[in-house]
């Protein structure tokens, strides 16, 4: 029986990279594809990123009970998790992966404590406020106040059953899918 398994961690940790990591060198990760009312970034294709829906939208899906999961992610936008083909996927023997933020990992813990719950850690807190500054896009009011946040999500840690340190993007990714039970052996690994 495959186990769902969900990651999540600090805002600035690297869950996007290790995530587009996995997709790109493990095709055998089943990926969770997310609502959210966020809007389209260049690129993105509706369906495959995301299923980019309008605030109507999102509430009909929340109001029918189709969301394992959702929340309010930086104050703004919201996403959340499809049930249905999470359902469909492990029924059929996938084994899929959710990177969703704190709020929505708890709710599918209460959902579904079976599942496999990964915090994504930082090598430490030094390094953590040097990724967060250094991508220079934020004021030092809105840096400060990411700071604070992180510090509270570290915290969360000890709500998980496992922990992947984000040295390197490459062995975080292994260690996550060695974790899922799937082999790193992957051909399309290099
Ligand atoms: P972005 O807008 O940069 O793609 O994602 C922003 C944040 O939303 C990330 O921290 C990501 O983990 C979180 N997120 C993406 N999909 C979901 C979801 O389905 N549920 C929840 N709770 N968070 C999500």
């Amino acid at each position: 029986m495959n186990t769902l398994t969900v990651l999540a961690g600090p805002t600035a940790v690297g869950k996007g990279t290790v995530s587009a990591y996995i997709r790109e060198h493990f095709p055998q990760v089943w990926f969770s594809v997310s609502a959210t009312t966020r809007p389209a970034r260049p690129g993105e294709v509706d369906g495959v990123h995301y299923l980019f829906r309008t605030e109507e939208e999102f509430d009909a899906m929340i109001a029918a009970g189709e969301l394992l999961e959702y929340a309010t992610v930086h104050g703004r936008y919201r996403y959340g998790t499809p049930a249905g083909p999470v359902r469909e996927a492990l029924e059929s023997g996938h084994a899929p992966l959710l990177e969703i933020d704190l709020q929505g990992a708890r709710q599918v813990k209460e959902a579904l404590p079976e599942a496999r719950f990964v915090f994504l850690a930082p090598p430490s807190w030094s390094e953590l406020v040097r990724r967060l500054i250094g991508r220079g896009t934020e004021t030092p009011e809105e840096q400060a106040r990411r700071l604070e946040t992180a510090k509270a999500e570290l915290a969360a840690e000890s709500e998980f059953d496992h922990t992947v340190v984000n040295h390197d993007v490459r062995a975080a990714a292994q260690d996550l899918v060695g974790l899922m039970g799937l082999s790193v052996d992957s051909p399309a690994d290099g």
